[in-house]
């Protein structure tokens, strides 16, 4: 099995990526909420995510959703499967010649933000 999580650094749950993942926990905890470690297999590719337990019912939801991620990889190699919603491309550029502005408040989305995408 080739482990495909990406590598999440700021994340307050431990990284399931394929460096990190012999070293996380099943169960985790963060803000207080309990998360359970899921797993999506497909064409020998794995993907790791964690789940909060009030979320459990959705849990084969998820993996299916996962495994759809894993089988697109697997017909479309250069897509990306970074479970990171892409920051917004929405906003149009910034032509008024203000100058440097400070970076977003929140350039990378955050833990919950990440979670509804999968969920959607
Ligand atoms: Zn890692």
């Amino acid at each position: 099995m080739i482990n495909l999580t990406a590598h999440e650094g700021i994340s307050p749950l431990p990284c399931l990526c394929k460096g990190c993942f012999e070293r996380a926990p099943t169960e985790a905890s963060a803000d207080g909420v309990e998360f359970r470690r899921v797993t999506a297999r497909a064409d020998e590719r794995e993907l790791h995510a964690w789940v909060p337990l009030s979320l459990e019912e959705k849990v084969p939801m998820l993996v299916k959703s996962m495994e759809q991620r894993l089988g697109r990889r697997f017909a479309a190699p250069w897509a990306t499967l970074d479970t990171t919603p892409l920051v917004a491309r929405s906003s149009p550029p910034d032509t008024s010649g203000a100058g440097p502005r400070p970076p977003p408040a929140e350039a990378k989305p955050g833990l919950w933000s990440r979670l509804r995408k999968l969920f959607s």
